[in-house]
């Protein structure tokens, strides 16, 4: 019981709180004029005031009826810079009354401004100016809304720079991508042309390298037809001193058959002769141990004999069981062939004749063979290989086993007509008995000889 007469106490004063403060002076303002002066009292609601003076010294007494006042403006003193009032002060008068007091001498007219943005006002002018009709004091009059607008005016600056400093900053990322974009494309473009440069420069290259093995290859050919040219005027040059001899013959009395011997005889010719093996290597051996490097030699010494009486220019590889590399033993197969190739060449010889003997694990091979080297561009080599097979044939009465093309060393490389003769095997025990005796080593050698002179004739 006792709880619910407080609580009804406390409801009462809020009520009479509310009813004596009905409204509130919430500030105090002023602005100064030419010798004016402008008072403002912001309040929380429109309200009714009593004017009065006092004396010494000279005031103006503005009583704020059914108002109240806050703490900030309660006891408010404020000296004034101004001719038209020298201070002011506010204070609450009583509970219902605020009491605002001016000290000056000129004459006050006070009004009431309602509504608005500003709210209820109480305007008090102090001195003469009409302060309603200068736009300017009445501006000043409501520094709250110069303030709002101020305000706001610093508001919109300020968004204003920022938007500004947005903006430049946006442009200045615009201009760095654009600024990066160009470089990269130059970037792209330099290594494009750089490699564009080195294609082109490449294919010069190559081309120069093309150029260049094209003018090798003339020159060699252009050697080469040289070489011909000068082998075909040689010839040419030598078939001349013939006919010449020939004629000088004719002019004086000989015998026909004198002249049919020079025509086609084998004076001059230059002959080489080139017995298979020696030295170191025996070459084959027959079945009594007849070795045909002994058998080449013996008939290329006989055949020698013959081409000399015939006025053959004739020149022997070996003479002797010997090799014909300088290097002897130590000389390989291949240097000793073109050892053999060397003295037909270097002779400039019209033929070359390289002599063995055959043989094979049948005891029963038989026979002859004329080798010859089938890429010649001329057929002398098959016409004096086979030419020289069948004299053989003929004198030794061995089958023929034929005329063949080959890959021998010595017929390959030498420069000439050449051809390597298979006299007969020297692993056959008849052929070796032949090739061994002297009727036989007389009969190879006549049988070559004869070959010979048919290649001639
Ligand atoms: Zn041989």
């Amino acid at each position: 019981m006792v709880r619910k007469v407080w609580l009804s106490l406390l409801i009462f004063l809020f009520m009479g709180s509310v009813t004596a403060s009905a409204a509130r002076l919430e500030n105090v303002r002023h602005s100064y004029g030419s010798g004016t002066l402008r008072i403002v009292l912001d309040l929380t609601e429109e309200i009714e005031f009593v004017e009065s003076t006092a004396e010494n010294p000279s005031r103006s007494i503005i009583d704020l009826q059914n108002t109240t006042v806050s703490n900030e403006f309660h006891n408010y003193f404020k000296e004034l810079n101004s001719t038209a009032a020298k201070k002011i002060r506010v204070a609450r008068f009583n509970d219902s009354t605020v009491r605002v007091v001016i000290e000056t001498m000129a004459a006050i007219k006070i009004f009431k401004l309602n509504g608005g943005p500003s709210g209820h006002r109480i305007v008090i002018d102090v001195g003469n100016a009409d302060f309603k009709e200068n736009p300017e004091l009445n501006k000043a009059q409501t520094d709250a809304e110069k303030k709002a607008a101020e305000e706001k005016a610093e508001a919109e600056k300020k968004a204003a720079e920022e938007k500004a400093e947005a903006d430049k900053k946006a442009a200045e990322e615009k201009a760095e991508a654009e600024k990066k974009a160009a470089e990269e494309k130059a970037k792209a473009e330099k290594k494009a042309a750089e490699e564009k440069a080195k294609a082109e420069k490449k294919a010069a290259e190559e081309k120069a390298k093309a150029e260049k093995k094209a003018a090798e290859e003339k020159a060699k050919a252009e050697k080469k037809a040289a070489e011909e040219k000068a082998k075909a005027e040689k010839k040419a040059k030598e078939k001349e001193r013939k006919e010449k001899d020939r004629k000088e013959k004719d002019d004086s009395p000989k015998d026909v058959d004198e002249e049919i011997k020079e025509l086609t005889g084998l004076k001059g010719k230059i002959i080489v002769l080139d017995p298979g093996h020696g030295g170191n290597d025996a070459g084959a051996i027959g079945p009594t141990g007849v070795m045909e490097k002994t058998v080449t030699l013996r008939v290329a010494l006989e055949l020698e004999k013959l081409l000399r009486e015939k006025e053959a220019v004739v020149i022997m590889t070996r003479t002797t069981d010997k090799t014909v590399s300088p290097k002897g033993s130590k000389a390989s197969d291949i240097e000793e062939l073109q050892a053999r190739c060397d003295v037909a060449n270097r002779e400039k010889a019209d033929i070359f004749i390289s002599i063995h003997a055959d043989s094979f694990t049948n005891p029963a091979a038989r026979g002859t063979t004329g080798y010859y080297y089938a890429k010649s561009d001329t057929d002398d080599g098959r016409r004096l290989a086979d030419a020289i097979r069948r004299g053989l044939c003929e004198q030794i009465k061995t089958p023929s086993r034929g005329t063949k093309p080959c890959n021998f060393y010595v017929v390959r490389h030498t420069d000439m007509p050449a051809t390597l003769l298979e006299l007969a095997f020297i692993s056959n025990p008849e052929e070796e008995k032949i090739l061994d005796s002297e009727d036989g080593v007389k009969k190879a050698a006549q049988g070559i000889l004869d070959g010979i002179e048919d290649y001639f004739g």
